[in-house]
């Protein structure tokens, strides 16, 4: 089972991985819990390489085929060995970010965007795709000061753009998706998103 986390910069995905794991993990799973950009050796290095404010700005091109490069490797690498062993499988981030990030906040479009990321993964896609759904706003006040984040050089017009595309994503595949307000209780929301894996892996 392959579990996906997404949404906007300070949503609290991290706080929820950590919970989900030790939830399915209490329950007799195996979980590999894994990260993009990045979750692979070469991976890392490409997000290294993208969110290094030494070669700001990167192009919206660029940045697209680089992560699109570094989910491939961590897809084939790192994703599918553990989903044939039988893990669960929980990402922080997946294809959907790049959809809502360099698709509609970058502007190069969320059809070729998607296009481009399902050839480089094969199809894979999750069973479930929870959203943490935050408003830009809530999101720059809640987010720790993490030099990787990418919060404050983006205007607020790019986030509010990145979180209607993953709402529009979320409407587009109602089964696959669980969306959450970001600012409700950490363990309620924990409560919810424990339930819904429970009830797909039966
Ligand atoms: O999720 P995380 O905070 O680790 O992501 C690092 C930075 O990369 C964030 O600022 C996020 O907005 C950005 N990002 C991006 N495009 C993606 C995925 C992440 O711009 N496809």
């Amino acid at each position: 089972m392959f579990i996906a986390l997404e949404g906007g910069d300070g949503a609290g995905k991290s706080t929820q991985i950590k919970r989900l794991t030790r939830n399915l993990q209490d329950t007799g799973h195996t979980v590999l819990t894994t990260r993009e950009p990045g979750g692979s050796p070469m991976g890392e290095e490409i997000r290294d390489l993208v969110l290094n404010p030494a070669y700001a700005p990167v192009g919206a091109r660029t940045e697209a085929l680089l992560f699109a490069a570094s989910r491939s490797a961590h897809v084939e690498t790192v994703i599918r060995p553990a989903l044939q062993r039988g893990e669960v499988v929980v990402t922080d981030r997946y294809l959907d970010s790049s959809v809502a990030y360099q698709g509609a906040g970058r502007g190069l479009g969320t059809a070729v965007v998607r296009d481009l990321n399902t050839w480089a993964v094969s199809g894979l896609m999750p069973d479930l795709t929870v959203l943490l759904d935050v408003s830009a706003a809530t999101g720059r006040a809640r987010r720790s000061s993490r030099t990787e984040d990418r919060m404050e050089q983006e205007s607020e017009e790019f986030h509010d753009q990145v979180r209607q595309a993953f709402l529009d994503l979320a409407a587009q595949s109602p089964d696959r998706y669980l969306v959450l307000p970001a600012d409700s209780p950490v363990p309620a929301l924990a409560e919810r998103i424990a339930a819904r894996a429970q009830e797909i892996l039966g």
